[in-house]
């Protein structure tokens, strides 16, 4: 398997937590005899330092000429003073844009070993597994005419979509499901919302091509309690923009930790994958962040950008063993003692090479 990443590690913790996902990319490429190579690039404080821009041209030209961009975390707090589309987090928004990507992937699993971390009840949360496929091009943040009139204290935004475009990112969500526990939960505010009419018309229509997958509606706001309260029933959730952006930060309180969420964004040129948390300027360069966010993203190239799913599911059972092992970076570690982003990352380095030598050795005999 030859697959071209683009390493844009960017600010802060950026940097630190993308190395640990680099590291295991590696491993699995040299364990599974895949040819991976990986290019780095500026983005974000670091590339306005070194370049006057926040997203060089080298930079998307590198993006543009792979199979896969990792990202890892833009922002500077010395750049708080600069108007927005100079700020590093502007690099971070052009190059989404550029990159063209329609449905940003965000799971929320329960991590045993982690259940006092999040505010839920462990039997509520046990064994949780959602993937958000949340539209990421369309709906009320880009809709036209969108305005603000200071003088009449009038203003307005757009809620817009076509059948195209929800087709597109309805389909994206039924192949998932179709590989994952066969469910779709698609949520919109159809009692309310012409919009919404659509969507759920729209996706009505593209369940009749995957008859293997359960298509279940829920309106939004009977969702967000659904997710607090049964979040076990759902398995991949669908929804426009606005409503995907609320919830999935919502169901990010079942995995406890910001540090421990991963995504990615597919549909377009080239896929982008970075973890949800930002650049923590707080915790920069104290070996304090947590790097399995950025490890579980690695997961996610290999399941969506080099169709290894073996070996995406290796990493996320070596993240499992770590953490049920009792180790804990101090975001996860609740007063118990906890190991430096560096001992995370070797620690999954190590189990998943066990894992994945012990399955090749199965293979041999
Ligand atoms: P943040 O995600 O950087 O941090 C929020 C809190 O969570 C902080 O206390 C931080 O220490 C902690 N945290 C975040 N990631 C962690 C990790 N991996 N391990 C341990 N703790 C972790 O959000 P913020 O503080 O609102 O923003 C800081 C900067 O990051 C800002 O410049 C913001 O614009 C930028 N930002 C970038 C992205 C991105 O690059 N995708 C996303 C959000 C924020």
């Amino acid at each position: 398997m030859k697959l071209k990443i683009a390493v844009l590690a960017g600010d802060g913790i950026g940097p630190e937590v993308t190395r640990e996902a680099t590291s295991i990319l590696r491993a699995v490429a040299e364990l599974g005899g895949h040819d991976f190579t990986f290019t780095e690039g500026l983005i974000g404080g670091i590339a306005i330092t070194e370049t006057g821009s926040p997203l060089p041209t080298a930079t998307l030209d590198t993006a543009l000429d792979s199979d896969a961009v990792l990202m890892g975390a833009v922002g500077d707090n010395k750049f708080n003073a600069l108007p927005p589309d100079k700020r590093p987090e502007a690099g971070l928004l052009q190059i989404r844009q550029a990159l063209g990507g329609f449905a940003n992937l965000r799971p929320s699993i329960a991590y045993a070993a982690l259940s006092e971390s999040s505010p839920l009840r462990p039997e509520v949360t046990k064994d949780v597994d959602i993937l958000f496929v949340r539209e990421l091009l369309g709906g009320l943040y880009f809709g036209a005419p969108r305005w603000w009139n200071r003088e009449t204290n009038e203003s307005i935004n757009t809620m817009r979509y076509t059948k195209a475009e929800v087709t597109r990112v309805a389909r994206i969500a039924f192949e998932l499901a179709a590989k994952r526990r066969k469910k779709v939960t698609s949520v919109d505010k159809a009692n309310v919302l012409e919009v919404s009419q659509l969507w759920r018309a729209t996706v009505t229509e593209v369940a009749q091509d995957y008859p293997e997958v359960t298509l279940e509606h829920q309106l939004v706001d009977s969702m967000a309690m659904h997710i607090m309260n049964t979040p076990r029933n759902f398995d991949v959730v669908l929804t426009e923009n606005l409503f995907g952006d609320i919830l999935s930060d919502e169901a990010g309180v079942i995995t406890g930790s910001l540090g421990m969420l991963p995504s990615a964004t597919i549909g377009g040129t080239v896929n982008l994958y970075e973890p949800v948390h930002g650049s923590a300027p707080d915790i920069a360069g104290t070996g304090k962040a947590n790097p399995l966010g950025a490890i579980l993203t690695a997961a996610m190239i290999l399941r969506h950008s080099a169709n290894l799913e073996q070996d995406a599911k290796a990493v996320e059972q070596a993240v499992h063993k770590v953490l049920n092992a009792g180790y804990r970076t101090a975001d996860i570690a609740r007063g118990r003692p906890s190991i430096t982003t560096q001992e995370m990352g070797k620690l999954v380095h190590q189990a998943l090479a066990e894992s994945i030598d012990l399955r090749q050795a199965m293979h041999a005999v």
